[in-house]
This record gives structure tokens, sequence and C-alpha cells, in this order.
């Protein structure tokens, strides 16, 4: 593989020149994180913009000593033998480690490393630092302290097969339209592990009947989402869903079909039974939130909702509170969510929007566009902005009377519609 190391231009240039690191007995593994809050909106960001933090904190400039792009460009970050400012705690680890950090955030944005990134971290971390230090350990930040870095999609087990001795053939795998699987082991609950091999860590178990998501697959394994458990398990006991679509009041012609199949194979859209989808019932403010919730892959925020009509034990609870935490939803005042009233088109609309624009997506409109509807002045001052971006972006568009309906109840069949054109708008 052929890799160097890049000196970012303009050069980086430190308050302090810091001391010598006294030994090195590894690397650990950051990526840059942060998103919407910490770097402008952007999940990325660049060496320079991480030297000005720091610089901005009042400390000596960037910490780590490398940063690796996404297209797998590598950056000098601080010198590569002086103690950086990576790892603060347990004390000490900054005195015998090495900071790399993978550009991206491989918490919530990022679920397949792309294959220039991974490589240019296994050049890093099989030739370069041994060439230096002789060999070491790779780790992860949050082998460290309590952190999501470097992300729950990280591929920190395919890295680590380099600590082991004659691991040649080092992959990610072959990323996949994400498809909706289940799992149909016949006794036992399905093994989900570190690795694409049985010798992979046992990382935790799905019974039958489980749907997961899958993202990448190599050889006969295939890399599964499911909640917070992700890694690797074996092809011959996941069937792809695709096969089992069978509600009986989709039908095929229906203009809503193609929508509701495809939002269903990604497992953003269910039934309401094993054979009914239901799709001319209102849609609740609740399953809105969840059906966003599904679609941005379940992060768990950890979080509460501070609804007082939003039970913590309630299905919608933690799709209420991810979207609280992103200013996705409101409150409707007094401290309530409403989770059961419907949800009309303009509402829909506008989480979107602020959906759109808390995931970085571009959510500019030219200024002369205008609804161009006759029943355009029915839109609420609220709503004017994200329903001029949703028209614009023909997410909503108006019905077969050439109306826009803002103040419409949203089917089921309508939501499914909506978000498969929204999907595609990411696409
Ligand atoms: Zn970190």
């Amino acid at each position: 593989m052929n890799f160097k190391i890049l000196t970012p231009n303009p050069p980086l240039r430190f308050t302090n020149s810091g001391s010598a690191r006294p030994r090195t007995n590894g690397g650990v593994q950051h990526h840059t994180g942060g998103g919407a809050s910490m770097w402008g909106g952007r999940d990325v960001t660049s060496v320079q913009d991480i030297h000005r933090w720091h610089l901005n904190n009042g400390w000596a400039g960037i910490g780590y000593h490398l940063y690796v792009r996404l297209n797998g460009d590598i950056f000098q970050g601080r010198p590569i033998d002086r103690v950086g400012a990576h790892t603060g705690s347990p004390a000490g680890t900054n005195n015998s480690t090495v900071g790399v950090c993978a550009e991206g955030n491989y918490e919530t944005v990022h679920r397949v490393m792309p294959d220039a990134q991974f490589n240019a971290l296994v050049w890093i971390y099989r030739e370069y630092l041994p060439s230096l230090f002789g060999p070491g350990w790779i780790r992860g930040h949050n082998e460290f302290m309590a952190t999501a870095c470097p992300g729950r999609f990280f591929p920190m087990a395919e890295l680590r097969m380099l600590e082991y001795r004659g691991q040649e053939n080092i992959t990610v795998g072959e990323e996949m339209t994400p498809t909706l699987f289940e799992v149909t082991t016949r006794t036992s609950p399905l093994n989900v592990r570190s690795l694409p091999s049985a010798s992979g860590t046992l990382r935790g178990t799905l019974p039958r009947g489980s749907r997961v998501e899958v993202i990448r697959r190599s050889g006969g394994w295939l890399y599964v989402v499911y909640g917070a458990l992700t890694g690797w398990a074996s092809a011959d006991f996941l069937t792809k869903v695709v096969d089992v679509f069978r509600f009986t009041d989709v039908p095929a012609g229906a203009w809503f079909a193609p929508a509701v199949r495809e939002m269903w194979e990604r497992g953003i859209v269910t039934g309401t039974t094993p054979t009914t989808f239901a799709p001319n019932d209102t849609l609740t403010r609740a399953a809105a939130v969840t059906l966003l919730y599904r679609l941005d892959g379940m992060i768990d925020t950890g979080l509460g909702a501070t609804f007082n009509d939003v039970c913590c034990c309630a299905w919608y609870h933690d799709a209420v509170a991810w979207a609280a935490s992103l200013g996705i939803v409101q409150g409707v005042g007094d401290g309530r969510f409403a989770p059961g009233n419907d949800m009309t088109r303009q509402e829909m609309a506008v989480v979107l929007w602020r959906y759109a624009a808390a995931t970085g997506q571009d959510v500019t409109v030219q200024e002369d566009f205008t609804l161009d509807f006759p029943d355009a002045e029915q839109v609420s001052g609220w709503a004017v902005k994200a329903m001029r971006w949703a028209v614009h972006r023909r997410v909503i568009r108006g019905n077969d009377r050439g109306e826009l309906q803002p103040l419409g109840t949203a089917t089921r069949a309508e939501a499914a519609v909506l978000l498969q054109r929204f999907v595609g708008l990411a696409e």
C-alpha cells in the first residue's frame, strides 16, 4: 500500500513544542464524532478545524498525532514523537500512546467505513507506527473511558486483526444497500461476533424471528445491526425479509405500494398485523416520530423524554426523546407532547425539514420560489419555510386536484410515500 503523511497547508502552529513522549505502547483510535452541535452542522471536519478548536480552548494545538480523512489522506497533527492530548484518563495514557483520529461520525452518521480510509488506518498500524516504535496494540478511545468514540459502527475488531500474526487479508467487507433480514435458526439463538469468523468475540445473540438490518457482507457472513448490537453473523441463518411481504391491504397496483414495500424492507414502516398495513389510518404524532427514529438507525440517546404525557415505558418513548434532543419536535404546550394526536401534512413537512437540517442536509430554497397552489394561504406561518422546502424538493406534492392541503391529516400510506421521497433526496 502506498501512503504518505501529508503536512497541513497552512502548517499548524503550536503555542508550545510540548515534551517528548517517553515510550509508545500502542495507538488509541478516535473518530471526529461531534456532528451538528460541535462542527457547525457538518459531520466531518478538518485537521485545521480541530487544531483551531484546541487553540480556542487555550491549549497547545491539536492533540491527535494523525488525522485520516474519509478519502484516505493522512495528515500530520501533533508531531509524532510528542506527548499527545487525546485520551485524558486514565492519567498517563497520553505519555505512552499515539492518538489517531478518523474523520467522520461513526456513531450516528457513517455506518460503513470507506475502503480508502480503512486501508490508510491499516497502513498506519501495520507499517508506519511499527517502523517508528516497534510492535504495539490498537485500542478504541472507549476502552479507556466512558465515551462513544470511535463510534459503534467503527470497524474496530477488523482493524485489530492486525494484532494477530499472519492475518494478511483484512477487510471491512463489501457494503450493501441496508436490507432487512430475519433470523431463521432452528433451535438456538444466532451468535453475533466481532469478526466475520467463528473465532470472532461473541458480542451477543439474537432469537429466532428477530428482524435485523444488514449493511455489509464478507464471505458467508453478514454484518447485522439490531439496536445497539452490531456485528457479524452467519448468512446461513439469515433470510431476506422481502420474501414475506404479505399485506393484503397493499395491492400491488396501489399508488402507495412501492413506497410501503421499500420502507418496510428497510424496517422503517411496519404492519399493524403480519397481514395488514392499514394504509388509510391516520398517522399519530408518536408514529411519525418513530418512523424518523427508525430511519436514523434508532440511536439510543440514553435520555428521558421530559413530556408529562410520554410515559417512560411507552413504545414511542425513545423515539420522542431522540427527536426532542435534536429539536425535531416540540411539545404542544403545558409540558405535553400529545402523542395520540393526528399529524397534519404541514406538521409532517416541519418534522422532516428539521430532521434534514439536524443531519446536515442542505435545506436552502431559492428566495423567489413560491407555493403555487390555490390553497397555499392555508399554510400556517410557522410551517411556511418547511413547506417551501418540502414542495421545492418534491417531498410533498399537490393532490390530483392540484391542492396542497396543508391542514389535511396524513395517512400511513402518505407517510410511507413522503419518507420514500425524503430518503431519495439523501441518496
Ligand atoms: Zn476519542
